[in-house]
């Protein structure tokens, strides 16, 4: 490209002009070609809230850097992109919006609702992730709430079903009093908080006195069906079988015995709720109590509970407190530390209700998933114990269904008659059994079904991506399937992670993936969590505006799976910088480009430093090319950024300018030409998966047409790595900077002409490198002549100004004063010199002048006589004697 059609300046405003170039082009579309190896990717589908944060640009920024360097490595990418539509959050907005409740107007109007504000966040979350630069290939973008997608999620459903994989049950669930519906554990969170255990009395029956209880939840004594103590407290033992009346409700229980009880907390003594905990339930099932269910969906008391009804659990907490005290059962109350279950997405403590629900069997399939598990690879890979853990700890089977509008509808029937369950026939999915009859009669004859209203969680769409990017249910999926990599964060290796494995080996009986990397959650520049209070949000947009989506990318990129990532915009304005810098010296190495030819060069006649960039060049593509294989990021990105920056603009560059501008000596200036050249297309290819429109501009400028990202990836050239060539070229490279160094500490331009210079040396290796090196050094520095000689430099100290202070001369001598100048003028200094040293002091007639009176102004030189500058290269152990 002709030198005036480059821009003097980058500009990162034209990254939008690449991306739209890009979409045009299909460069990302996957193309299922015959013979090349195909990577598949399992892109998250997020939640479309209507803008993307900093986390996901670091989410993203993973994945399409792996894309973009696989492409470039010969394979054929499948990199997707979905949303996850379903769910609470949009059902609020819709809410919120439109200034309704939800059972304000009809469901399907209330859907639509829904639907409409999903899509208007989708397309404004899509065009975010383009002016990022992400490669996804948009033509196979998929959207949970389609009918195309819930087809899947119910078509799915009905396998589960069959195979008796998901079953409908009167079970205790996870309730949001909030979002009123059943969730499952994996979206309990638990929080400390501060409580009070009161401590109470149930007095016993037949006058065997009372049994103190401490309990966090005195709220729940109406659904108080047990006491439990440890067998052997002696305390309690002889109470066993015996009966107690629960305070206030005037109620009789049984004391039971369990080995489980704790005698040191508390009382030792237990009350048993329905439903208080998980331990509650347990023992309710071990014991088969009677289930009293106290509390309503919205959390509020029911009938059952008396005086206390039509409270709330906070209301009854608090007026039963004070009727416990008053009545005299509270005997203390003190304070404690507890772990409270909190609703995942509003943060509502959860109750345990008893509710006829659908369940996926997750303990008959947790064997499967741990031997999935234990078939992939994880990045970082203690992230696996994370979901063996959790997938270990299951005792609850997964609740799918959900008393919510904006979801799946589970597509079961239950007959009017005899109220058996009826699923549709494959091919009529997706249905809404709401609005549809089955279309066959029930066994017994009944031919009146009522639908079911509830729908399905969110996690039975998403957990059944790997499936529905490889197009299943078509038996040509398994061209697809499994997904070659699986990236999330993690904190959804319980949810997404763990349900994705189980719903995947359940359905196909196979992996879902073949590596799992779990990428770190983005931290404000504080180090804290980003929130609007603290003021440490960053918006992406805002630093795509300012500094470029390049260099947005370039920070995130200096990073690695599994860490925590604080912000910084340090790290920003430095790929800002540093794309400035390559951007110049392309521009100088595209202007000697101009006529060149490029084609295969002779080794012999490249020159030493073109040897050592050569040999750093195909190390940096080794070292990058493993470093992208084990997804380490930061590594990748330093090293190209420290070559390209260091290696090759400030000292490779500067090095070889004479030889660009040597009319003499063609062969050198060609290699010169055929090294930046190499130099210049290698590192911006390496480069291209970080700074995609970066690349793409000034390959343009190169090459013309065809896009970067269709480039093969660089090979390596082994027989070019060449240790001995790196050491030489390290010595050059030093000894052409240290002599930069001391032209600019005397203010000399860089290319100011130098006389001569010696370089003394004693250790004979370096003596004959330097023999090597000398032409580079002297075209570098423009040095007249440089000699290379054994030994220690033979210089001497003259002195060569020798002025009169007058401050001291003129008080002392007075009127002799104007003698004394004059014979110090007209005088040689160096003699001057000697006779001071060799007699103290200078008699002019009669006048002692001693080296108090003077100024001596001294000088080296050379054993040539001329003046000379001492360079020290420790380094090295290296003196240079320059002539200036
Ligand atoms: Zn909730
Ligand atoms: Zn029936």
């Amino acid at each position: 490209m002709k030198e005036d059609m480059v821009p003097k300046d980058y500009n990162h405003e034209k990254e939008t002009k690449w991306q739209a170039k890009w979409q045009q082009s299909e460069i990302y579309k996957f193309r299922a070609i015959e013979n090349r190896p195909r990577y598949i990717i399992d892109t998250p589908p997020p939640y479309p809230t209507g803008s993307i944060h900093i986390g996901h640009v670091l989410n993203w920024l993973y994945m399409d850097m792996i894309a973009r360097y696989k492409r470039m490595d010969g394979y054929e990418v499948l990199f997707p992109q979905g949303w996850d539509c379903h769910g609470l959050p949009t059902e609020v907005k819709v809410e919120e919006i439109h200034s309704i409740k939800k059972n304000d107007v009809p469901r399907e109007i209330f859907r639509q609702l829904c639907i409409e504000l999903t899509s208007e966040n989708i397309q404004i979350m899509k065009k975010q992730m383009q002016r990022m630069g992400y490669s996804q290939d948009w033509s196979r973008e998929y959207v949970t709430m389609t009918p195309k997608y819930q087809e899947k999620t119910q078509l799915s459903f009905l396998k589960m079903f069959k195979e008796g994989l998901i079953y409908r049950a009167v079970h205790p669930v996870n309730w949001c009093p909030r979002c009123e519906t059943a969730i499952a554990f994996a979206e309990v969170d638990y929080q400390k908080n501060e409580t009070y255990l009161n401590y109470l009395k149930f007095p016993a029956s037949h006058d065997k006195g009372n049994v103190p209880i401490a309990t966090t939840r005195p709220e729940l004594l109406a659904a108080c069906v047990a006491v439990v103590v440890h067998p052997e407290d002696e305390r309690y033992r002889h109470l066993a079988g015996e009966k107690v009346t629960v305070p206030l409700f005037s109620r009789e229980v049984e004391i039971k015995t369990d080995r489980e009880v704790d005698p040191e907390f508390g009382t030792g003594a237990v009350m048993i709720c329905t439903f208080g905990d998980k331990t509650d339930v347990t023992w309710v099932n071990r014991y088969q109590l009677d289930i009293i269910e106290a509390i309503d969906e919205q959390g509020m008391m029911k009938e059952f509970c008396g005086d206390y009804a039509g409270l709330s659990l906070t209301e009854c907490k608090e007026k039963i407190v004070k009727d416990l005290e008053k009545e005299g059962f509270l005997i203390k109350k003190e304070q404690v530390e507890q772990n409270v279950g909190q609703c995942w997405r509003c943060k509502t403590p959860i109750e345990i209700l008893v509710k006829k629900q659908w369940f996926v069997a997750v303990k008959e399939l947790a064997g499967q998933v741990e031997s999935a598990a234990n078939l992939m690879e994880w990045m970082p890979e203690h992230m696996k114990t994370r979901l063996l853990n959790w997938t270990g700890s299951m005792d609850w089977d997964w609740c799918i269904s959900r008393q919510r509008i904006f979801a799946t509808p589970i597509p079961v029937w239950y007959c009017k008659e005899c109220g058996e369950v009826k699923i549709p026939r494959e091919e009529d999915l997706p249905l809404d059994p709401t609005h549809e009859q089955p279309k066959m009669e029930c066994p017994c004859g009944c031919n009146d079904f009522i639908g079911e209203v509830d729908v399905l969680d969110t996690w039975m769409d998403s957990s059944i991506t790997p499936l529905v990017i490889a197009g299943w249910p078509s038996s040509k999926f398994w061209d697809l399937y499994p997904s070659s990599i699986r990236q999330q964060g993690h904190d959804i290796i319980r949810t997404w992670a763990f349900y994705t494995i189980l719903r995947s080996v359940a359905l196909t009986g196979e992996t879902p993936f073949q590596s799992v990397v779990i990428n770190g959650m983005v931290f404000g520049e504080d180090g804290h969590k980003m929130s609007k209070s603290r003021g440490n949000v960053i918006i992406p947009e805002k630093v795509v505006e300012e500094y470029g989506a390049d260099a947005l990318r370039l920070w995130a990129a200096n990073s690695v799976p599994g860490s925590d990532v604080p912000f910084d915009w340090k790290d920003v304005q430095h790929g800002y910088k540093f794309q400035r810098k390559f951007w110049n010296a392309f521009r100088f190495v595209n202007m000697h480009l101009i006529d060149y030819q490029e084609k295969n060069l002779s080794p012999d006649v490249l020159k030493p430093l073109d040897r050592w960039i050569l040999s750093l060049l195909n190390r940096l593509v080794k070292e990058v090319t493993l470093a992208l294989e084990n997804y380490n990021f930061s590594k990748a990105c330093n090293r190209i950024q420290a070559f390209i920056w260091h290696d090759f603009c400030d000292d490779y560059i500067e090095a070889v300018k004479y030889r660009l501008y040597s009319q003499e000596d063609a062969e050198s200036k060609q290699a010169a030409l055929y090294t930046l050249n190499t130099v210049l297309r290698t590192s911006l290819k390496l480069l291209a998966p970080f700074t995609p429109h970066f690349t793409e501009e000034i390959h343009h400028y190169l090459e013309g047409g065809k896009s970067i990202h269709l480039e093969s990836w660089p090979g390596l050239d082994e027989e070019l790595m060449d240790v001995k060539a790196e050491e030489l070229g390290r010595i050059g490279v030093y000894i052409i900077s240290e002599l930069r160094r001391f032209k600019a500490s005397k203010g000399m331009p860089l290319n100011t002409p130098l006389k001569s210079a010696a370089a003394h040396i004693d250790n004979p290796e370096l003596f004959q490198h330097l023999e090597i090196l000398k032409d580079d050094i002297i075209g570098t520095i423009r040095i007249g002549n440089l000699i290379v000689e054994a030994g220690k430099p033979e210089i001497r100290e003259i002195t060569v100004d020798v002025t009169p202070r007058m401050d001291k001369i003129g008080p002392e001598f007075k009127a002799q004063a104007p003698e004394i100048v004059s014979y110090l003028q007209s005088h040689d200094p160096q003699e001057i010199a000697s006779s001071l040293e060799n007699d103290g002091h200078l008699d002019i007639d009669g006048s002692r002048i001693t080296e108090e009176h003077l100024n001596l102004r001294k000088e080296l030189v050379g054993h040539g006589g001329e003046k000379v500058e001492l360079i020290l290269l420790e380094d090295l152990d290296l003196v240079v004697e320059m002539v200036i």
